[in-house]
């Protein structure tokens, strides 16, 4: 048998460190028994899947040296990998359950299901709903199967009993049927859920071994009923642990930079990145702390995972990071990472025309510009003492303007002004003083190159981080003080 183990990401965000870490192990896993590892995007949500989040992953991964051997990109035998244009084959499948008895149309409407719940709510019953909760009377389903209504498909699950599923890691695990529910397997709109899409492809691409996050954990026994009703052997299932925060809560960008995008713009080497990845929940027989993607294939065991939430700890891989750097590179290494990271023509062109106006000596250069070839700026709680605003109210203002920027797909300077503009009416600034704060958080200092113009060229990770780092040095946001400031924001 040949192992082959896939990442399968949907592209609907940033490329996070997550689907780093988990494309890491199957990778490895993969290579350390010569196999094959696979990259599939799964596109099923239309709504928030987006060809650019998608090409982000692809650029992440390939940054990070975890080259895939079958991919939407490179192709392979069995395509297509995207699963936006595999709806034939699911649609298939889902007929095949349908006329085996495995999976029903169902057609009630949102507003039923609701009362269902509720109903079990107030009974104190579990909340998944079955087959036969779902029923209607037959000649309600006729009617409403005669008339067209919208329906989506489900597959049956048994009510009582136990399922149990072997882990490589955790060993068998046990799921009482009755908090499953009838899983949709096909939604109103004829695509796929995850359910269907993820079992039907890692059948028909050979999968072996799926090597995924333990979020996934409470899947597992949908699936395995999935392949015992299309008659297929199951690939043996890993759950990983997650990646945690410091103090231990489940990695969020709250708390820690999650895109990828961030810790390429800020300047981190992609064999350190990689490295502290490898060392999440997994160490060398050695334990040594550095070490290359080559050494972890070569030395990879699945079952020296640990399952104590790893820790993603900033400080460890910034100080990972300079001992990449003062270790690997010589001069020409360094002067090549450079190169790479922002001293190219392609970057250094992008803030010209922002200098340009606002410099007589070349040596005004430097000083003027130096905020794009930064990190963080050194910002202070003074840095905002000039500005005519109170610091709920600049807290506030920059927060909501980190909120924004989060929901912003097309990082251009056109909607970026937009979204200053909204927030500029909402605060009753004028643009002018609205921007004056985010003016010195972006670029740290209150003179300096345009700064929609900078935010659009520094790129989303690094406003959003800069904007972060601003409300830190003002106090932060209190637990109470977000739940207000997220209500107003709901209400915007
Ligand atoms: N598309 C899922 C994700 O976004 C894949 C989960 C799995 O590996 O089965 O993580």
């Amino acid at each position: 048998m040949t192992v082959r183990t896939r990442i399968a990401p949907s592209p609907t965000g940033d490329p996070h460190v997550g689907t780093a870490y988990i494309a890491l192990f199957n990778l490895c896993f993969a290579r350390q028994h010569g196999g094959q590892f696979v990259l599939r995007i799964e596109d099923t949500d239309r709504q928030r899947s987006t060809p650019e989040s998608e090409q982000m992953i692809l650029d992440s991964l390939r940054w990070l040296g975890l080259d895939w051997d079958e991919g939407p990109d490179v192709g392979g035998p069995h395509g297509p990998y995207r699963q936006s244009e595999r709806g034939d084959i699911y649609a298939e499948h889902a007929q095949q359950l349908l006329e085996r008895g495995h999976a029903f149309k169902c057609y009630r409407t949102s507003e039923e299901l609701d009362a269902l719940r509720d109903e079990r709510k107030a009974a104190g019953l579990h909340l998944a709903l079955k087959p036969q909760d779902l029923a209607l009377d037959p000649e309600e389903q006729r009617r409403r199967e005669a008339e067209g209504y919208p329906y989506v498909i489900r597959m049956n699950v048994p009510s009582e009993g136990v399922c149990e599923v072997d882990d490589m890691l955790r060993g068998r695990i046990e799921v009482d049927w009755a908090q499953v529910d009838a899983q949709i397997l096909m939604k109103s709109d004829g695509m796929p859920t995850y359910h269907l899409a993820n079992v039907v492809d890692d059948h028909l691409m050979g999968i072996t071994h799926v090597l995924r996050g333990e979020e996934w954990i409470n899947s597992a026994p949908k699936h395995k009923l999935l392949y015992e009703y299309f008659g297929w052997s199951m690939p043996q299932l890993c759950h990983m642990p997650l990646l945690r925060n410091p103090d231990k809560s489940k990695l969020s960008k709250r708390k820690n930079p999650t895109s990828i995008n961030y810790y390429r713009r800020m300047g981190f080497l992609p064999q350190a990145v990689t490295n502290y990845l490898g060392r999440m929940g997994w160490s060398m027989p050695d334990e040594r702390e550095k070490f290359s993607l080559d050494d972890m294939m070569a030395h990879f065991d699945i079952q020296r995972v640990s399952l104590g939430g790893p820790v993603f700890d900033l400080d460890k891989l910034t100080w990972l990071n300079g001992v990449y750097i003062r270790e690997d590179l010589d001069d020409a290494a360094l002067l090549k990472a450079l190169r790479d990271w922002a001293f190219n023509e392609a970057y250094i062109g992008q803030i010209l025309p922002q200098i340009r106006p606002r410099i007589s000596t070349l040596s005004d250069a430097m000083p003027l510009a130096g905020h794009f070839f930064a990190g963080l700026p050194d910002v202070r709680e003074d840095s905002f003492a000039d500005l005519d605003l109170e610091r709920d109210t600049l807290v506030a203002l920059l927060q909501f303007l980190v909120w924004r920027l989060e929901t912003v797909t097309r990082w251009e300077k056109e909607e970026l002004l937009a979204q200053v503009k909204l927030l500029a009416e909402h605060f009753e600034l004028k643009m002018k003083a609205f921007l004056a704060p985010v003016f010195i958080a972006v670029t740290g200092s209150a003179h300096s190159t345009s700064v929609l113009d900078a935010m659009a060229i520094l790129g989303s990770d690094m406003t959003r981080a800069r904007l972060r780092h601003a409300i830190e040095v003002l106090g932060g946001v209190s637990k109470k003080q977000a739940k207000r400031l997220e209500k107003q924001y709901r209400e915007l």
